[in-house]
């Protein structure tokens, strides 16, 4: 079968043939890979700043955002059956006993660093024809999702950064007798990253914003009119205009990478405000910030700060009645997040390229 793989030490990036993956235990399932998304991680991995082959491979395989039909399953395999659509998680447990969030199934917040992540860590990815998997890492899709599931990977973020949100607003007294509908949320970014979460605030009831460089007539400000969030440009208006134009801003959900622009919008967030940073940027000459304007808010106005990557099983599974709900509520915005569908023949150049919102590997 085909696979697109990033040779690590050679800097080439080509389609190989290996061998079809073999069900190797009674609760592992063989999907057949329907589609694959590409994203910034697959990006950097494919011009060699980022990833790493397994051991003993002079090459990764990757593609981590898919959606595959099971095909195949072992003895003990439950509630999968051939012909039922799944999601990848993407990574997997480091194997310390003394790791307690990889032993109570939650490599996410591993604290070792040995975790695998299948198509950028130690373990081959998902764009190729077929994947072999233990069923605890795969979450059944309801086959009305088929057209936008490959979006459940990229929605995890921000439902993880859903989970830590709840968690954080719990110090706040009276919190359950807030209603969103009065709180402003601003997102930084309007990429696929931030427009997800954008839905996810919407789907909150929140006052959604999406602050972001791009022109008002841009297809990614489009999704934004349509899931009901504003457009704020950046471009227009500097951070400092924000909390003039808004009021008090109680949550932040960073989607850019970019630092600059991330610290300057912290310096304007609101009394108790959380703020949510997922992007990751590269490690650069140190920047100039307003530091001491940032610490003495976050001391005097009692605000949080939280990073957080990848997601758990609670937050897939979440992810998949979200994603249900956006269809019924702004479908063709949803669709619109895909911009580009490529075949598997064509995954080389479309990873190398730039431009669009999501573009997708359709492999069957
Ligand atoms: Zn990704
Ligand atoms: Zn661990």
């Amino acid at each position: 079968m085909k696979a697109l793989a990033v040779f690590t030490s050679s800097r080439e990036v080509r389609l190989i043939d290996q061998p079809d993956p073999v069900i190797g235990g009674p609760t592992e399932v063989k999907l057949r890979i329907l589609e694959a998304g590409i994203c910034g991680t697959d990006r950097e991995i494919a011009s060699f700043q980022y990833g790493m082959p397994p051991v003993n491979s002079p090459h990764l395989v990757i593609g981590h955002e898919a959606l595959g039909e099971v095909v195949d399953v072992g003895s003990d395999v439950t509630g999968l059956a051939p012909s039922d659509l799944a999601v990848l998680m993407v990574r997997r447990p480091c194997p310390h006993d003394r790791c307690v969030p990889c032993r109570t199934g939650r490599p996410d917040f591993c604290n070792t660093g040995d975790f695998t992540e299948r198509g950028i860590k130690g373990a081959h990815g998902f764009m190729t024809e077929f994947v072999v998997d233990d069923q605890r890492y795969l979450v059944k899709v309801p086959k009305e999702l088929r057209e936008v599931a490959v979006l459940l990977e990229p929605l995890t973020v921000a439902e993880k950064a859903g989970e830590q949100i709840r968690i954080l607003v719990q110090r706040l007294p009276g919190h359950l007798r807030v209603d969103p509908s009065n709180l402003r949320a601003v997102v930084l970014g309007a990429g696929p990253i931030g427009l997800l979460g954008a839905m996810k605030l919407v789907g909150a009831n929140f006052e959604t914003y999406v602050y972001y460089r791009g022109k008002a007539d841009s297809p990614n400000v489009s999704i934004v009119s349509a899931i009901g969030a504003r457009f704020i440009s950046s471009v227009e208006h500097p951070p400092e205009d924000l909390a003039k134009m808004l009021g008090e801003i109680s949550l932040v959900y960073e989607a850019t990478g970019v630092v600059k622009i991330s610290f300057d919008v912290l310096s304007v967030l609101g009394v108790n405000g959380v703020y949510i940073f997922t992007g990751v940027p590269g490690v650069k000459a140190p920047i100039e910030m307003d530091a001491e304007r940032i610490m003495r808010n976050l001391v005097l106005k009692n605000q949080v700060l939280c990073g957080t990557v990848n997601a758990g099983r609670e937050s897939f599974e979440e992810g998949v009645r979200d994603l249900g709900s956006f269809m019924q509520r702004f479908p063709a915005a949803v669709r619109a997040l895909i911009t580009a569908r490529m075949t598997l023949d064509g995954a080389r150049d479309a990873v190398l390229a730039k431009g669009g919102i999501k573009s997708v590997i359709t492999v069957a």
